[in-house]
């Protein structure tokens, strides 16, 4: 069942015609071959349910011309990489899980994929048939339109089968289209598709009414000891627009440390990198692990978001310090998060190190504060010095881990048969109401655990609110919003939710408590219920 073979999946990858596409994701796929291999043998080694081998579809929407994102154009131009990180792990995944893939770059491409595809078939596959039609259909945010414009009258009969890779989480008041015209600040050009929420899949498990796919982060194999840290501070920033105006701030760690950078140099160079930045200039994935290994500090410098970056460092053992942000960075005041389908607001540059990893390994600072940050500097390199700083990664991050985690969602996830679908088991799920104005993922992390959409359904009767309220339930009706199921303290009226696919996670108002599904899940694998693996 297991594939271990790389010359296949490089046959699946290789391109026509002169525009390379798939060049650094080959590069990547290349490079960590021997850790998906090694994850591989751990499982022969223990039971894990994969499942039937499935037909799999992967149209990656953000490579194609169509897109007009020259992410391919940029790729060893220092150009976001983060995407096409979380493209080649998942198609490590899936080949080396055995299922039978096919990935397109193009829009004619993935017409011809879908060429076998009758569009007047209905969801879900008959098990048994034969049949060349894809069972699940991976793509992203443009894939999507794409296949929306390709299939006329919508997408309705592949609908169940999508798995949309969207990094920063859509929620369900921009994904419902009717919801989002009719509330001005939710219409997105990203979102109102409909989906189920949870068809969303994001890189870090930061949007509990989406799903949670990750990526891999390659961590070395370091000789015991471990070799002597040199005295280095490396900047996070491969683009040289990501340094603007941050001399200051770096001048501050100057004083203590050599400060290295790997930034793209445009021909004619240009001056933004002050001339005391050791510039190693854009780095191969291998060459850049390296240096890491030889760093103390990895700088953030409060852009780029969210990427794989620090955590690569961090399981080079290197601390990192990033900016805290307040007010937090959101759709309100940042126009990268203009138009973006969350309304989630960033405490830092990488809320996921600083909530889920946090000090030894991450500092988050003010970075206006000059002695808050000379105090930071201090404490991390004393960290180094008491030998408290270790390579560290969560499991969720291993080959290992995003292969549990994907073939669990693949057994478990059937967005074609709704009744189907309430997994997790409700063993791990634990019914909490929150106070006023609260939201159910901030009851649910409050208590150590995550809001599990799949759920609400469950509470959103009459009866299920009677059996937690008793009888301060006074009436009860149905509305569509998406604060709802909610309890209305003032008129002691019960609030049922009148349409599914706006069950939020997020939602909150003044005057409301929330009835919220929170689930357990297993430390280092967010995505999974104690019970689910
Ligand atoms: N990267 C690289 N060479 C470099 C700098 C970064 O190969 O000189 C890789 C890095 O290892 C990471 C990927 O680029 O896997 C994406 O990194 P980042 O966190 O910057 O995210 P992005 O902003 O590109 O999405």
């Amino acid at each position: 069942k297991w594939n271990p073979d790389m010359e296949g999946l490089m046959q699946l990858l290789q391109e026509k015609g002169s525009r390379v596409t798939l060049g650094w994701i080959k590069q990547r796929i290349k490079g960590m071959w021997s850790k998906w291999q090694q994850a591989v043998n751990t499982f022969h080694n223990r039971t894990i349910e994969v499942g039937p081998r499935l037909k799999i579809l992967l149209h990656l929407g953000l490579l194609t011309k169509q897109s007009n994102f020259k992410i391919a154009e940029l790729q060893f131009k220092g150009g976001p990489l983060g995407e096409l990180v979380q493209w080649a792990d998942i198609i490590s995944s899936l080949y080396v899980m055995g299922h039978n893939i096919q990935i397109t770059t193009e829009v004619n491409q993935l017409q011809r994929a879908l060429g076998g595809t009758s569009h007047a078939s209905s969801c879900p596959p008959v098990p048994g048939r034969s049949s060349n039609e894809a069972e699940i259909i991976y793509t992203d945010i443009a894939g999507l339109k794409q296949l929306k414009k390709i299939i006329k009258g919508g997408y309705g009969q592949v609908r169940c089968k999508l798995r949309i890779v969207d990094s920063f989480g859509t929620e369900p008041a921009y994904n419902h289209e009717g919801y989002a015209k009719s509330h001005r600040q939710f219409k997105s050009a990203w979102a109102m598709h409909n989906l189920n929420p949870r068809q969303f899949f994001t890189m870090f498990p930061h949007s509990d009414d989406n799903s949670f796919m990750g990526f891999v982060v390659d961590m070395p194999v370091f000789s015991t000891p471990i070799p002597e840290k040199e005295n280095i501070a490396l900047v996070y920033g491969k683009h040289e627009n990501y340094w603007g105006t941050k001399e200051k701030y770096l001048e501050v760690f100057k004083k203590y440390l050599d400060v290295h950078g790997t930034v793209f140099v445009p021909n004619p160079p240009s001056k933004i990198i002050p001339s005391w930045v050791q510039n190693h200039g854009l780095l191969k994935a291998t060459d850049l692990m390296t240096l890491l290994q030889r760093s103390k500090v990895f700088v953030g410098l409060g852009f780029p978001y969210e990427g794989p970056n620090p955590l690569e460092a961090v399981a080079a053992g290197a601390i990192f310090i990033q900016p805290k942000f307040n007010p937090p960075h959101s759709s309100l005041n940042k126009p990268f998060f203009k138009g973006k389908p969350t309304s989630r607001a960033l405490s830092s540059q990488h809320p996921y190190a600083e909530e889920f990893i946090g000090e030894p390994h991450v500092f988050t600072v003010d970075i206006d504060n000059k002695e808050e940050l000379e105090l930071t500097i201090k404490n991390a390199l004393k960290a180094h010095e008491e030998k408290r700083v270790y390579p560290y990664l969560p499991k969720e991050f291993t080959p290992e881990g995003m292969i549990e985690r994907l073939s669990a969602f693949l057994n478990h996830q059937d967005f074609c048969s709704p009744s189907r679908l309430r997994w997790p088991p409700d063993s791990s799920v634990q019914l909490l109401m929150s106070e006023k104005g609260q939201s159910c993922s901030e009851v649910c992390r409050k208590h150590k655990r995550i809001c599990e959409a799949s759920h609400f359904e469950r509470l959103n009767t009459e009866q299920s609110l009677k059996n937690i309220l008793g009888t301060s339930c006074r009436s009860v009706r149905r509305e569509e919003d998406i604060f709802y199921p909610a309890f209305q303290p003032s008129s002691s009226v019960c609030i049922l939710q009148r349409t599914p696919l706006l069950f939020s996670c997020v939602g909150a108002k003044h005057d409301l408590v929330r009835f919220c599904p929170c689930r357990d899940f297993i430390s280092g694998q967010t995505a999974l219920c104690s019970q689910c693996i």
